[in-house]
């Protein structure tokens, strides 16, 4: 087969930055990771936004406001909460966790900011996750305030009911909900401290997550974005975007990395 010239420039490019990528974490103190559903694609979660995104069928407001589940659980049980507990479950890290957990072995990277809330870099092995939208692992009564681990919900009847009769509800961040203070405010600590900011696999335009890179490049830190698309940050904030996908990528500059070291 003939191979496209653009395709080939678009290879140099890309095997360019992971090069370049590898030298900046080379060098650099403290680095910082930034992640979004993104991440999690290739261990077959689907992201909100983006090709094959949830938000393709739903309708974020519809489903991921808090309004939406206070006046309908059986609704967002049914067509968000049911299928994701699933997916969560069967979950398993990919080489895009296992390279920031890896980074922090090496010991360059400290902290995993996450808005994701399928637990995966735990896993993989990183020991400071900031989880800014709260965890799926857990559930709560919204009636006596209990709290349950996700895999001992009891989900043939929908929604969900603790013994007291009240409903369950993720202990994750909805749409219209604070975020918790203590991981706004170490997340914020984190980012104006690195001089390096990874940010893999977000779209970067849910708040006030978004804003860490900002942080992060106004306290002097480089930002390198990993995603197959840009995103706000592109060309303003990033200093550049590698574009490709998580895991591909962070292997490929994972094993560049250990070349260097
Ligand atoms: P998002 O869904 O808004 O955006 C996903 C981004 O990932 C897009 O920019 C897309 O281009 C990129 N992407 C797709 N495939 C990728 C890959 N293989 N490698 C790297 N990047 C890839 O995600 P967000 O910015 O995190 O914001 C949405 C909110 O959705 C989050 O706050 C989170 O709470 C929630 N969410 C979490 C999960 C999860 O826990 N895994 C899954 C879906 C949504
Ligand atoms: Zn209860």
């Amino acid at each position: 087969m003939v191979a496209i010239p653009s395709l080939i420039f678009r290879k140099e490019l890309m095997d360019a930055l992971i090069k370049n990528a590898a030298k900046d974490l080379a060098t650099c103190k403290q680095a910082v990771a930034l992640t979004g559903a993104g991440i999690s694609v290739e261990s077959n979660i689907p992201p909100f936004r983006g090709k094959g995104g949830i938000w393709e069928k739903f309708d974020p407001m519809e489903y991921a406001h808090i309004d939406a589940f206070m006046t309908d659980p059986v609704k967002v049980w049914n067509a968000l909460l049911k299928d994701m507990k699933g997916i969560i479950d069967r979950a398993k890290p990919n080489d895009g966790h296992l390279g920031l957990a890896r980074l922090e072995t090496l010991g360059k990277l400290n902290t995993v900011i996450t808005q994701n809330v399928d637990g995966l870099h735990q896993l993989a092995g990183n020991t400071d996750v900031i989880e800014f939208h709260g965890n799926f692992a857990w559930h709560f009564c919204l009636a006596c305030g209990r709290r349950v681990k996700t895999g001992q919900i009891d989900l043939s009847e929908i929604p969900p009911k603790c013994p007291c009769g009240g409903i369950y509800r993720p202990d994750c961040v909805f749409f219209g909900e604070m975020i918790p203070s203590q991981a706004l405010y170490r997340s914020r600590q984190a980012a104006s401290t690195c001089d390096l900011m990874l940010v893999v696999g977000t779209s970067a335009v849910v708040q006030p997550a978004a804003l860490m890179p900002v942080v992060a490049k106004q306290a002097g830190a480089k930002v390198i974005e990993i995603n197959p698309e840009t995103t706000p940050l592109t060309g303003s904030i990033s200093d550049y975007l590698i574009q490709g996908k998580a895991g591909e990528t962070l292997a490929a500059i994972l094993s560049e990395l250990e070349r260097l070291l």
